[in-house]
C-alpha cells in the first residue's frame, strides 16, 4: 500500500475510535480529529501534543497561535510546511486546553508510531515536553530524558529499522508566543535542526 493510502487507513480509524475518552466531546463540539498534514516523503517530522481548539475545528495542526510561531520559525530555516510533515501525540482536542493526561496519550501514540514507521523520517522533532519524553522512551532513550529546558536542541542518533534517525527535542512554540528570549531560542533549535537535513 503506498504511504498516503496507509495514513489514511490511520485517520479512518481515529474517526471511529469511541473508545477515546475524548471522542464524546469531539462529537458534542462538531470538533475534527487533527491527524496530521504535510509531506509524506518528507525528512521531517513535528510532533506537538494535541489540537487546540482552532485546529480541532479545522483539522488542521498547528493553526492557532502556536502554528504562526511554528510558520515563523520554519521560515527562518528557509522551510515550508509542504516539506514536513506536522501532528501530535494526541489527535483529539482535551478540553479548555489541559494537559493530555496518561490515559489519552496511551489511546492515540499507537497511532503516532505508525505514521512514523509509514514516513520513515531521518529527523523527528517534538515539540514539547510531552511528545518529547513519549518519543524518547519509545525510542529506548529513556536515561537521556531531561528537562525541556535543559535538553532542548540537543540531538541524539539512533539507529531504527529504516536508517538513522536523529531526534531533537524542542520547545512547544506556544512558548514563544509572548517570550522573545524563547523565540530566539528556538531558531537557534531550528539552525540546528536544519544541520541535520540532507540535501
Ligand atoms: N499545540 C499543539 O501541540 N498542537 C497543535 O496542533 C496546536 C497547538
Amino acid at each position: 500500500m503506498l504511504k498516503l493510502e496507509r495514513l489514511k487507513q490511520i485517520s479512518n480509524e481515529i474517526l471511529i475510535l469511541k473508545e477515546s475518552p475524548l471522542y464524546l466531546e469531539r462529537i458534542e463540539n462538531n470538533y475534527i480529529p487533527v491527524i496530521g498534514e504535510g509531506n509524506c516523503d518528507t525528512q521531517v517530522v513535528f510532533i506537538g501534543e494535541a489540537p487546540g481548539k482552532k485546529e480541532a475545528q479545522t483539522g488542521k495542526p498547528f493553526c492557532g497561535a502556536s502554528g504562526k510561531v511554528l510558520d515563523q520559525l520554519l521560515e527562518h530555516i528557509k522551510m515550508k510546511r509542504e516539506d514536513v510533515y506536522i501532528t501530535n501525540i494526541v489527535k483529539d482536542r482535551p478540553t479548555s486546553n489541559r494537559d493530555p493526561e496518561p490515559n489519552e496519550i496511551d489511546i492515540y501514540a499507537p497511532f503516532l508510531i505508525r505514521q512514523i514507521e509509514i514516513i520513515q523520517p531521518k529527523v523527528i522533532a517534538t515539540l514539547g515536553r510531552f511528545s518529547t519524553s513519549f518519543i524518547m522512551k519509545h525510542f529506548g532513550l529513556q536515561e537521556d530524558l531531561e528537562k525541556i529546558s535543559i535538553i532542548h536542541g540537543k540531538v541524539f542518533s539512533i539507529d531504527t529499522s529504516w536508517g538513522k534517525l536523529s531526534i531533537i527535542p524542542l520547545y512547544h512554540p506556544a512558548v514563544a508566543v509572548y517570550n522573545r528570549t524563547r523565540l530566539d531560542e528556538l531558531k537557534k533549535d531550528f539552525e540546528m535542526l536544519k544541520k541535520l537535513i540532507r540535501n
